[in-house]
């Protein structure tokens, strides 16, 4: 589970809530909340 602000690493996370899928080009770009359904948590 990844948090809004966390930096993961770069791959694809998607939204626990509503399953949007975003990507993190970087391993230094910080998630954001969700822009459908402002949920701050994602999977994996
Ligand atoms: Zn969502």
């Amino acid at each position: 589970m990844s948090r809004v602000g966390e930096q993961p690493g770069k791959g694809r996370y998607t939204c626990v809530i509503c399953g949007h899928v975003v990507f993190l080009k970087s391993d230094g770009e910080a998630l954001k909340a969700c822009p459908h359904c402002d949920s701050k948590r994602y999977a994996p």
